[in-house]
């Protein structure tokens, strides 16, 4: 990639946070650019880092490379190992091996005990932190735990000051959310909810280049307030609670009304207010779109306002394959409500519906996929219908964390049962299976996997063979 390419690339961003400052920090997002300028978390560090005085923050993807391959930073250019400080925000488990490529590139060692003081700091941060902390710390210098609103501010004030190394790690290691591998060993430090106060994370950087086109995105809520046995959102998995941002925070953030808007959170429709936020929008002329809704949540005033922000595609999640399995992991999600919302939308001009589902829990049988089929070709009948199916990764903290993970003849034979079932009338899908199983590997076994992930980027081996020697690790533990 030239400098043209990069000058091309900021000539279509909007309200970029960018500025000079005397410190410089690379932020990397270990997935292409397009990934990462729809990523609120990583949007929303790049501000933070931009808002102190001292910083100057600039932004790296894994597909913005020099004609040599080696990652530069899209605002100036300049090679990644050039920066004192990398910062990198991580989301899920495969970036690891995306990250571990990057630095390999950049010709800066990987493993945090192999840097010397003149490499570049790596600082860690981003969700992936919460699931799975113990996979950074081989890799990362200091990892923030969790949410960093609190913590990250008074970080940046002791950086500012550039105390050598070993003092800036001692300093970091007393400060709360903040885990530093080699002071902290294996004791790894809870992540604190941040106050209210602290709320929302939201960004009006902007790019036609991202995923979901240019558009605002602002945290409306976070953390969830229900319990589905799977997801390490939930309040039985995660000692963050559920709080909502106050409409009024939200739209004095976004003033003026951008012409596009992202309202994100893990459970936005349980906003109380979430039709007052939506209803600002709309009527500002502002195409609105929603990263979370539940079925049983879905009103007919909200299918009105979000036909008229602009939504085409209902996007809702059953997870469990039959009604025994959702209630085994507390979905609260029922096959009639799905169908009753699927005629709704259709009736409120929203023709066409995405369907999340898992399958692999405990204890799941074949009349499990039957009823899924059942579901499917009902719902089939009502509106245009894509499911996408993934097999079911426990994960940990959940109360799911000790369940075994599917192995690949079932999922096949789930899809193949499936696509019987449907005879074509819905578009399954499936999630890979081998990626699956090494997100599963990569949260079971932690920093022990991270030797296995270097030779799989030093010796460019195939993902099945890496899946392979990952679990098989794991039956030798
Ligand atoms: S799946 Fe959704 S509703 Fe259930 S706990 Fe997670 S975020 Fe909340």
């Amino acid at each position: 990639m030239g400098e043209a390419d990069l000058k091309r690339i900021i000539s279509l961003e909007k309200n970029s946070p960018f500025k000079r400052g005397r410190h410089h920090v690379a932020l990397l997002y270990a997935a292409p650019y397009r990934a990462g300028m729809a990523s609120l978390g990583y949007l929303s560090v790049h501000r933070l880092f931009n808002e102190h005085p001292d910083f100057s923050c600039e932004r790296a993807f894994s597909d913005l490379t020099g004609t040599d391959a080696s990652p530069l930073t899209l605002e100036t250019g300049r090679p990644l190992n050039r920066f004192p400080v990398i910062a990198v925000s991580m989301a899920w488990e495969l970036e690891v091996i995306e990250f571990i490529g990057i630095i390999k590139k950049a010709q800066i060692p990987v493993l945090q005990s192999e840097r010397c003081h003149d490499d570049p700091l790596i600082i860690a941060g981003g969700p992936l932190t919460q699931v799975v902390p113990s996979l950074l710390a081989p890799l990362a210098d200091i990892i923030f735990i969790g949410e960093t609103e609190a913590s990250l501010p008074p970080f940046l004030d002791l950086l500012a000051t550039m105390p050598p190394r070993d003092e800036l790690l001692q300093r970091a290691a007393a400060m709360d959310g903040i885990y530093v591998p080699t002071i902290h060993s294996g004791a790894i430090p809870a992540s604190p909810a941040v106050p209210l106060s602290l709320l929302p994370a939201w960004s009006t950087f902007e790019t036609p280049l991202g995923e979901f086109g240019a558009k605002s995105l602002i945290e409306v809520e976070r953390g969830c307030a229900r319990a589905c046995a799977f997801c390490v959102m939930s309040r039985k998995a995660s000692a963050c609670t559920f709080r909502v941002v106050p409409p009024e925070t939200i739209f004095s953030l976004l003033d003026p009304t951008p012409a596009s808007v992202g309202l994100v959170g893990a459970a936005v429709t349980d906003h109380p207010q979430i039709h007052a936020i939506l209803e600002h929008f709309v009527n500002a002329g502002s195409e609105v779109s929603l990263s979370s809704l539940r079925a049983d949540r879905v009103d007919e005033a909200m299918l009105d306002l979000l036909k008229r922000g602009g939504m085409k595609t209902l996007t809702v999640a059953a997870d469990g394959p039959s009604e025994r399995i959702r209630q085994s992991i507390s979905k609260g999600i029922s096959g009639d409500q799905l169908i009753d919302l699927a005629q709704r939308a259709r009736l409120a001009g929203i023709g066409k519906m995405k369907l999340y589902q898992m399958a692999g829990f405990p204890r799941e049988d074949d009349s499990d996929i039957r009823e899924m089929g059942q579901l499917l070709m009902d719902l089939s009948e009502k509106i245009s219908l894509t499911v996408t199916v993934s097999p079911l990764v426990p994960k940990p903290s959940t109360p799911l964390a000790s369940a075994p993970f599917p192995p690949e003849r079932q999922i096949k034979s789930v899809l193949k049962n499936l696509k019987r079932a449907v005879k074509g009338r819905v578009i399954i899908r499936p999630v890979s299976w081998r990626d699956a199983a090494l997100e599963y590997a990569l949260d079971q076994l932690g920093g022990e996997a991270v030797d296995e992930l270097i030779d799989h980027v030093d010796n460019q081996s195939s993902r099945g063979a890496l899946v392979a020697s990952l679990m098989g690790m794991l039956r030798h533990n």
